[in-house]
């Protein structure tokens, strides 16, 4: 099976599918003292270590339910909430899915 054009898959940690890596969300580890902890990474580019999930709710609950997020990213627990996460998926969802995404305008703010 030839693949052109490949495009990069992950497996999604709540409902163990794959899907294209852009179309996820990404997770990643931080360390706050001696406690690792997943948060949400909002521009899936955090170095190191990282987890997919679909950005539904049923695979958010699921993947943190099943304790499979924490298993994955070797982390104590996860940040936050199911309902802030879903917020911040959601809204990632409905800002971030436009081609025309400013990704350059930071430089202006400081
Ligand atoms: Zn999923």
């Amino acid at each position: 099976m030839v693949r052109r054009g490949h495009i990069p898959q992950r497996m999604c940690t709540g409902c163990g599918r794959r899907f294209a890596r852009s179309g996820l969300v990404r997770f990643t580890v931080v360390e706050d003292g001696d406690t690792r902890i997943a948060v949400l990474d909002p521009g899936g580019k955090a170095p190191g270590r990282g987890a997919y999930v679909c950005p539904s709710r049923r695979c958010l609950e699921r993947a943190l339910s099943r304790r499979t997020l924490e298993r994955r990213l070797r982390v104590e627990r996860v940040h936050p909430s199911v309902d802030d996460l879903f917020d911040a998926v959601a809204t990632r969802a409905a800002g971030g899915a436009s081609p025309g995404n400013t990704r350059c305008d930071t430089a202006g703010e400081s």
